[in-house]
């Protein structure tokens, strides 16, 4: 028996890897210095050569399966490359300036070949990001009890009345999936997906303004009318659609977080060997060298358990605790690894001349997006009192 490879990249990974490094040092970010501290996209004469390159390099759609003009790329790739393309000032929600194209949920990929025709394809050619309406005023982190929103069939149609909060990407998005409660004595399994379109009669919106500039919405439904032909997957499996997505998509949300975490280590890691203060550096200062120390350890181990559950999900293994695990340590450490960094550079890491006090107060909400920590933590605990540990 031999432990050789047992724990290193793939070669090609590797390889992929050091091209987005190279792309995201020589072009994403000379790009990106030219826009405010807090934008959030490209205006389009940066951002068209960064698309086109990124094509020519094959990295387009690097998520979304081949057959539909993605890459095709497993999730232990989806890791490894969001790592890198989160390293920019817009990094955390909009990898690599978005040069690789933007987020299409992939429980669409689960509809008929007409609405994969008609929606995925053409999301994916635009690079354009779609939203996913799960949250409520009355909860998001149990939706399967939280969600209020009714839709009932009327002929042909469901007309759809309630609410949705904290909506990302809502009022961009040419369109989104909006989770909706079809049957209301059915618990979970009452709860159906709808493709619906923008400007939709009867939709309306309100930015709610968070610590971040990317304002998610509220979204009021009154009598909006969605065809049946716009329902995803069977009524009551709206639910059941998603298992499978929200599992794998902590998987590069996580891979983010370490990578804008990585890129802040760095940054305080250079001030910190060339800042002088009481007749030394700061890296000559033990309080500063386990600051580092720790923040590295941490790094490193949070990023093996991201690439362990993209392994599982890749070895179609069940992976729910092990992304759960995932998410919580990628978005706890990096919180922690960005908030060290900011103290290493004193003043200078909450101003607006670096990129880390943006990165602090967006990863601030990654601990509560996509599941809170205490949710996945209980996901996690419920696991290891039912089955033991591993
Ligand atoms: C900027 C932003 C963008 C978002 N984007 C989207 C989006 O695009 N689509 C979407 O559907 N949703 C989105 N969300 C919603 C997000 O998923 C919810 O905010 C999250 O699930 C928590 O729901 P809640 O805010 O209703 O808090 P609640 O469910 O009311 O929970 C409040 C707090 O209670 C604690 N808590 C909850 N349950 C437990 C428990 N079992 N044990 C211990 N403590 C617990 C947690 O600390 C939690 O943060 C977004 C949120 C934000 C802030």
């Amino acid at each position: 028996m031999t432990s050789l490879g047992a724990w290193e990249l793939p070669e090609e990974l590797r390889m992929v890897r050091e091209t987005v490094r190279r792309f995201m040092e020589n072009d994403v970010k000379p790009a990106e210095d030219q826009v405010p501290h807090d934008a959030y996209e490209l205006p389009e004469s940066l951002f068209r050569p960064l698309s086109d390159k990124a094509r020519t390099l094959g990295l387009w759609g690097y998520r979304f399966p081949k057959q539909y003009g993605g890459g095709g790329l497993n999730l232990l790739g989806q890791a490894v490359l969001a790592e890198e393309a989160a390293k920019c000032r817009m990094g955390i929600n909009i990898p690599a300036c978005g040069a690789f194209g933007l987020d299409v949920p992939s429980p669409i990929f689960r509809g008929s070949q007409q609405q994969i025709e008609r929606y995925a394809i053409p999301a994916i050619q635009a690079g354009k990001r779609v939203y996913i309406a799960i949250s409520e005023p009355s909860g998001g982190s149990d939706p399967a009890r939280a969600i209020r929103l009714k839709a009932v069939r009327r002929g042909n149609s469901y007309v759809l009345n309630g609410q949705k909060m904290w909506i990302g990407a809502a009022a961009s998005a040419e369109w989104g999936l909006v989770f909706a409660r079809t049957d209301p004595g059915a618990g979970r399994g009452g709860i159906s997906c709808f493709i619906v379109d923008k400007n939709v009669k009867g939709l309306t919106m309100r930015p709610i303004p968070v610590i971040r500039s990317l304002s998610p919405y509220e979204m009021f439904f009154d009598n909006v009318e969605v065809p049946e032909e716009n329902r995803l997957g069977e009524e009551g499996q709206g639910f059941a659609l998603c298992d499978k997505f929200v599992v794998e998509s902590r998987i590069p949300f996580s891979a983010g977080c370490i990578g804008v975490a990585k890129a802040a280590l760095r940054i305080a890691t250079e001030w910190a060997k060339t800042r002088e203060t009481f007749n030394s550096k700061l890296a000559d200062k033990q309080a500063i060298q386990w600051m580092l120390a720790d923040s590295e350890m941490e790094l490193r181990a949070a990023r093996l358990l991201v690439w362990q559950a993209a392994w599982k999900c890749d070895l179609g293994q069940d992976a729910k605790i092990d992304s759960s695990i995932a998410k919580v340590a990628a978005t706890e450490t990096a919180s922690r690894v960005v908030d060290r960094a900011i103290q290493i550079m004193g003043g200078l890491g909450v101003s607006k001349e670096l990129p880390l006090e943006r990165w602090y107060r967006e990863l601030r909400v990654r601990r509560i997006s996509e599941g809170p920590s205490e949710v996945h933590r209980m996901v996690v605990a419920r696991h290891i009192l039912r089955s033991g540990n591993d």
